[in-house]
């Protein structure tokens, strides 16, 4: 007989495992985990000669990506990160300073001349739905030539910009909920942090915020925050070389966060894991990790991470 007790044992055994264990199992398996991968790092508008690249940041979610914010430079970010751009599915900008948008409608076309499938949905401050159809007719050469002459689809019919003017609920799907936060960036009024719930994680993104205690609430329990940060001695350097040196200093202290504060802003928040991205300033290779951290450390005894281009967390 070919069929021996052993093998009838292990038979039976595998059957019954498979019977109570792989229904929950297969559950959990559906999902993939949330991962955060920082795109790029570097605060300001200004083009680095080399290292950190203009704001933005990506979070997978069931292996869906979210991108928050489109500095320059994002389309290739995203395909170092692995991510095809006819991927893209959902677009969150946190405020309409170039540093965090200029690559928004750039990034929009290069999803849409690599095949977009789907619809992306772009969420964020006014004027995003005008800036959007703006950014359409700027190219609206190019576009209309290519549908006619390659037969692609239009892509304005794939893009469905949407303004919010107050915080609250952006987005609800069966993976996440997207919440927003007013934060403090004068002379911008409209600027949000974004809070997403995922099964797995929760992940706040500060978007750019002076001292905000209202954001800790708001960031309350979560995994990951990901927070923005200045370095006093770095942009007292850095004014010395500007011409609008004094303007320029005033709006920094005014819109911008401390490390100390951050990791006030951490404690009582009580997060995981703290990132420090948005570097202000992004470019001064003088400035160690340590020394990006150590105010930090002193209110927040949290994991602490120095956010660099394409690290995931
Ligand atoms: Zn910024
Ligand atoms: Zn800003």
């Amino acid at each position: 007989m070919s069929f021996n007790r052993r093998e009838f044992l292990v038979a039976a055994t595998t059957f019954s495992i498979a019977q109570a264990v792989l229904p929950r199992v297969g559950f959990a398996q559906d999902k993939k985990p949330t991962r955060v991968i920082l795109l790029g790092t570097k605060g300001g508008p200004r083009v680095g000669e080399s290292g950190r690249s203009n704001p933005g940041t990506l979070i997978l979610i069931n292996d869906i990506p979210y991108v928050i914010d489109c500095g320059y430079g994002t389309s290739r970010q995203l395909l170092s990160a692995g991510i095809a751009l006819n991927r893209l599915k959902y677009i969150f900008i946190t405020h309409q300073h170039s540093d965090h948008n200029l690559e928004y409608g750039p990034l929009l076309y290069n999803a849409w001349i690599t095949g977009l499938p789907a619809q992306v949905n772009a969420y964020g401050p006014p004027d995003l739905k005008d800036m959007t159809r703006d950014f359409f007719n700027y190219l609206k050469f190019d576009i209309d030539t290519r549908i006619a002459d390659e037969g692609r689809p239009d892509p304005r019919n794939q893009v469905v910009a949407t303004d919010f003017d107050q915080p609250g609920v952006v987005l609800v799907n069966d993976d996440v909920k997207v919440s927003s936060c007013r934060v403090k960036h004068p002379p911008i009024t409209q600027a949000y942090a974004y809070r997403f719930d995922a099964k797995d994680r929760s992940v706040v993104i500060s978007g750019d915020t002076a001292y905000a205690p209202e954001l800790a609430d708001f960031a309350k329990g979560a995994d990951v925050l990901v927070h923005e940060v200045m370095y006093l001695p770095g942009v007292e350097a850095l004014v010395k070389r500007s011409p609008n040196a004094r303007r320029l200093r005033e709006h920094l202290m005014a819109s911008h966060t401390l490390p100390e504060d951050v990791g006030k802003i951490a404690a009582r928040a009580e997060v995981k894991t703290l990132v420090l991205s948005h570097f202000v300033p992004g470019d001064d290779a003088s400035i160690t990790d340590e020394q990006w951290a150590e105010g930090v450390r002193k209110h927040f005894t949290g994991r602490i991470v120095v956010g660099k281009d394409l690290m995931e967390i």
